[in-house]
Order: structure tokens, then sequence, then C-alpha cells
């Protein structure tokens, strides 16, 4: 079906490993929500931090989601490809006084305490390397969510100075997923609950580069017996792809639909209908 209205949805995974059941409940969450809508999903792979990378994730990434029915629309989006869109965002800060050039060591600024206290603020003679930081005009204290209402946020952990562009010259994460969120146009951003902090953070980016935020939908985390969240870094095991159909009916469990046997047993585009009709009668909040 053509998309008939504007919502644009993404999905952003960082290529880092393999999908696993989490980042599958994130994925088919937005695209439930483009669905609904009769928007569009984008896929964006976040590949900034090249350390982090995995070779071949982007591959194992993109077929994971063919093989759960996960099709997005237009040209995958690689951050890698968006070094110009950082530069011009950061110009556009630098341009309204809202960053400043840090030197701070990682030690220096723990020892001082759980956030970034402005150290560098004022400071004119600094020692390279710098990292550049926004100065941030105030925390965010709520945030109006899709699925959870309004959720209240620290504005001491929103408010912090963080950091745009690293000592090592790479943009951060905050910075490239603002300036890629405006440039693609996205509507609503539909992430994992580990990432409200980050969203709140980067509504004030936003507001910065002179932009309403789009809305937001955060989705449950799976995590294992012990609560830890399932993460790459937790090795949470890769997705199966031959059991796709299994894997979206655990997905959807998650996201409070139990999809009845008989369609599972149908395929993997039977699961995803029903799922979409589902969707569309679900009432959040
Ligand atoms: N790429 C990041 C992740 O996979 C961020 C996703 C986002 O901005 O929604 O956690």
């Amino acid at each position: 079906m053509q998309p008939t209205s504007s919502y644009i949805g993404r999905f952003a995974p960082s290529p880092s490993g393999p999908l696993h059941m989490g980042s599958l409940v994130t994925a088919l969450g937005g695209f439930l929500q483009a669905k609904v809508h009769n928007g569009i999903w984008r896929l964006r792979i976040d590949d900034i931090d090249p350390p982090r990378i995995v070779p071949g994730a982007v591959e194992s990434i993109q077929s994971s989601l063919i093989a759960h029915g996960l099709l997005w629309q237009d040209e995958v989006v690689m951050q890698s490809h968006n070094q110009q869109r950082y530069q011009k965002a950061l110009h556009q800060l630098s341009e309204s006084g809202l960053v400043y050039f840090c030197e701070c060591t990682r030690q220096q600024i723990k020892a001082k305490g759980p956030y970034y206290a402005g150290t560098c603020k004022y400071k004119t003679n600094l020692t390279p390397p710098y990292s550049v930081r926004f100065n941030n005009p105030g925390g965010v204290c709520s945030i109006e969510d899709n699925r959870l209402g309004t959720v209240s946020t620290d504005p001491v952990a929103t408010g912090e100075d963080f950091i745009v562009k690293r000592k090592d010259g790479l943009y951060a994460y905050h910075l490239a997923s603002v300036a890629d969120d405006i440039a693609m146009g996205i509507t609503e951003i539909v992430r994992g609950e580990d990432l409200l902090l980050p969203t709140a953070c980067q509504w004030s980016l936003f507001r910065a580069l002179q932009k309403t935020p789009p809305q937001c939908m955060h989705l449950p985390l799976v995590t294992f017996a012990d609560g830890r969240k399932f993460s790459k870094q937790n090795y949470a095991p890769a997705l199966d792809n031959n059991c796709a159909a299994q894997n979206l009916t655990e997905a959807l469990s998650y996201l409070n639909l139990q999809v009845p046997v008989e369609i599972v047993h149908s395929g993997v585009n039977e699961v995803l209908h029903w799922a979409i009709e589902k969707w569309h009668t679900k009432h959040f909040c």
C-alpha cells in the first residue's frame, strides 16, 4: 500500500552485532506505528562510531528485517555518510553560542560527580585535544510519550552540557541522531524505554536547532531472567531467521499482543497482518 499520510518513522540500529529479541520489539513496534498511520518506515544505520562496528552486521540486520517481513521504505541512511550534515548542525549551534570546548578527562569529570559541571564553560586557555559540549540552556523535566503518557525526567541529568563532538573528532550520538531525524523528516521516534533520558536530552537539541521535537513512543525492554537488558554487550542471542513467525509472536507478547496459534503457523505475513489489525485498535496510555 502506498503511504497516504505524512507520518515518517524510523528504526536506527547500531551495527554492533546482529538483531536480538530486544531490537525486534523496537523494530516491530515502529513498523506497526508506521503501518497504522499509513506512513513510511525508514531504516537508518547508526554507524558513526567505527570501533563499535562489527563486520557483516549491516548485512545481517537487513537480512533479519527482511526475513521478519519488516520491509523499510526509501534508501537506507548511513550515518557515516552524513558528516557534513553534523558539521552544519554543529555550526548552527556554535553561531547561536550554544557550544563550547572542553578539555576535561573522564576521570576529572567523574571525580566531581555524576554529571559534567560546566568546568570549561568560561575557560579561555585550553589544552588540546578538546571535545565540544552543548551549552545546554536548561534540562527537560518531562516528555509526552505516545505509550506511557507524561514521563518525568530528571532536569539535572537532561540539563547536562553533554558532548556533541568527541575529542577523537567523531560526532556524538545525540547530535547525529537529532540532525538525521530532522533531515529525514521523522514525525515519531519509536525506541526502547532505556532511551527515555536520551530522548529528553535530544529534545533540547531539537529546540536549539529551532525545530519542534517529533512525537515519541518508548517500548518495553526485553530482559534476561536476572533483569539485565537484552543487548549486544550482554550477549543477547541473535535472532534465528528460520523462526521468524515465532520470533514476531514473542516480540508481540512484549507489546501485550498474544497471537493465536493458528496465525503463528500460517507464517510471517499472516502474523504481521494480524498484528497491524490489532495495533489499529490498541489504545496506549
Ligand atoms: N542506534 C542507537 C541504538 O541502537 C539509537 C537508536 C535511536 O536513536 O533510537 O540504540
